[in-house]
C-alpha cells in the first residue's frame, strides 16, 4: 500500500514538502484554507542551499524564466551611501555554492511549485478546507473524511500564525520580534543607480535597513524597509502610513527619502517562532514557519521551510514505515540547522542596525575582512544540503 501524507498549508514550505514526498510515490494530500494559493505580491531570496533543493525537485528551468541572479550583495550606509562591503553573487555563487543565488517575484514561485505538483497524479489539493488544531486521531479521521485517505504522517506547514503550534503543550504563541517589514513594488524608484548594477542594496542605519533589488528584466523594483514598529495590529498586508515610515528615515541621504515617498507601502509585524514544539503525538510534525518562524534579516525563511520539507520525505523514506521514528530524526537534524540560522539572522539585526561605537567596529570589520572572507563565512549556510543524509 502506498503511504499517505496530508499536509495543512499550501505556503512555499507545504509545496516543497508536497513535491518531496509525490517522487516518492507518496500519497500526497494538501489541505488550504484559502480558496486558491496566495502569497503577497512581493520577491523573495532564494539563497543556493533553497535553489539546490528547487533544482533537484527538477524546477531549475521552470524557474529561470522567472528568477534573476544578483551579481552580488552591495551593504551600503543610508546616511552618505558609501559602500562598507560587497559579498559576490552571480558565478561566483554557482562555483562556491553549486547552486544559483535568485530573487523571484513570491507568486511565480508558488505557481511554479504548483504547476509541477499537478504533474503527479496522487496529489490532491483541497482549497476552502481549515484544519482545525485538535489531537491527532481527530484529526486523522477529519483528513480521512476529506480525502478518503487516512493519513500515515500529517505535517502541519500553517505558517506564523499555526493554531496547531499554540496548542501543543510547552509551546507559546508567537511573539512580536520589535521590527515591522514595509514592502512594494515599484517601477518608479531611482533607488538601483546607488549602487552596482545588478546587485542587490542593502542600506543600514541606527535601528532601520532597507533592501533594494530589481525582479529581473520586468522592470519592477522589490524594496524592503524594517523599521521598529507596532505590535498590536497582528494582520498581514496592511496599508503602511507613509507618514510613520518617513519619520523612521528622516536623517537618511535625502535621495532614498525622497524615493521612499515615491512608492506606496504596505507594513507586516515580524513574529517569530521560538522553542516551539515541532511534533505531537506518533505522526504528527510541524515545519516551516509554524514550527520556527524567524526574522527577516538573513533573507532564509523561506529557504529553511524548503529544506525542512526535503529532509522530512528523507527521513521519512528510510523510517521502514515508523513515523515516529522518523519525525525523532527530522528534529534531530533540523533544530540545531534552523537555531544556527536564526542565530546569524540575530546577527545580521544587530549589525545591520547599529550605532555610535559599535558602527564603527562593524564598518571597519567590513573593511578589512572583505569580500572573500564574507563569501567565505556564508559556507555553511548557503553549501549545505539537505536531505542528504
Ligand atoms: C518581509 C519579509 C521578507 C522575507 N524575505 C525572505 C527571503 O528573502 N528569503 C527567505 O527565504 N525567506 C524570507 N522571508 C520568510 C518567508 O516568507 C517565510 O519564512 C515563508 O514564506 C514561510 O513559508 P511557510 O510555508 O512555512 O508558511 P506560509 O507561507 O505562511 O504558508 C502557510 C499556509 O498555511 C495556510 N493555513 C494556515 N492555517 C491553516 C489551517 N488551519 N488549515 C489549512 N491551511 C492553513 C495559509 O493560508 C498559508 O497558505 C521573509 C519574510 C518576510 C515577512
Amino acid at each position: 500500500m502506498q503511504p499517505v501524507i496530508a499536509i495543512v498549508g499550501a505556503g512555499i514550505g507545504g509545496l516543497t514538502t508536497a513535491l518531496a514526498f509525490a517522487r516518492q510515490g507518496v500519497v500526497v494530500n494538501i489541505f488550504e484554507q484559502s480558496e486558491q494559493l496566495r502569497e503577497v505580491g512581493a520577491g523573495i531570496q532564494l539563497s543556493p542551499n533553497a535553489t539546490a533543493i528547487l533544482g533537484d525537485l527538477g524546477l531549475t528551468d521552470a524557474l529561470a524564466e522567472h528568477w534573476h541572479e544578483p551579481d552580488g550583495i552591495s551593504l551600503m550606509s543610508g546616511a552618505s551611501l558609501r559602500t562598507l562591503t560587497s559579498i559576490p553573487l552571480g558565478s561566483i555563487a554557482r562555483q562556491r555554492w553549486h547552486s544559483p543565488y535568485a530573487v523571484i517575484h513570491r507568486p511565480d514561485l508558488l505557481q511554479t511549485l504548483s504547476a509541477a505538483l499537478s504533474n503527479h497524479a496522487d496529489c490532491n489539493l483541497f482549497f476552502n478546507t481549515s484544519v482545525p488544531a485538535v489531537p491527532e486521531e481527530q484529526t486523522c479521521d477529519a483528513l480521512q473524511a476529506i480525502s478518503g485517505n487516512r493519513p500515515d504522517l500529517i505535517v502541519f506547514a500553517d505558517g506564523v500564525w499555526s493554531r496547531k503550534r499554540d496548542s501543543l503543550p510547552g509551546s507559546s504563541p508567537a511573539t512580536f520580534s520589535g521590527h515591522v517589514a514595509w514592502r512594494t513594488t515599484t517601477t518608479n524608484t531611482e533607488l538601483p543607480e546607488l549602487f552596482p548594477q545588478g546587485y542587490i542594496g542593502t542600506f543600514l542605519g541606527p535601528a532601520c535597513h532597507l533592501v533594494c533589488y530589481p525582479l529581473g528584466n520586468s522592470g519592477a523594483v522589490n524594496l524592503i524597509a524594517a523599521t521598529p514598529g507596532d505590535p498590536s495590529r497582528k494582520q498581514w498586508d496592511e496599508t503602511g502610513d507613509l507618514n510613520v515610515l518617513i519619520d523612521h528615515f528622516k536623517r537618511w541621504n535625502p535621495k532614498i527619502v525622497d524615493a521612499l515617498n515615491n512608492a506606496s507601502w504596505r507594513v507586516w509585524p515580524l513574529y517569530e517562532a521560538r522553542n516551539s514544539a515541532w511534533q505531537d503525538g506518533s505522526r504528527t510534525v510541524l515545519i516551516g514557519d509554524a514550527a520556527h518562524a524567524m526574522s527577516p534579516h538573513a533573507a532564509q525563511g523561506a529557504a529553511m521551510a524548503i529544506e525542512d520539507g526535503v529532509e522530512l520525505a528523507y527521513c521519512f523514506s528510510r523510517s521502514n514505515g515508523d513515523t515516529a521514528n522518523a519525525i525523532s530524526n527530522y528534529v534531530a537534524t533540523r533544530q540545531p540547522r534552523v537555531d544556527r540560522v536564526r542565530r546569524r539572522g540575530d546577527l545580521n539585526k544587530f549589525a545591520y542596525h547599529a550605532r555610535g561605537p559599535i558602527r564603527i567596529a562593524r564598518d571597519l570589520t567590513f573593511k578589512l575582512r572583505g569580500a572573500q572572507h564574507l563569501a567565505a563565512d556564508m559556507d555553511w549556510l548557503y553549501g549545505y544540503r539537505a536531505g542528504e543524509g
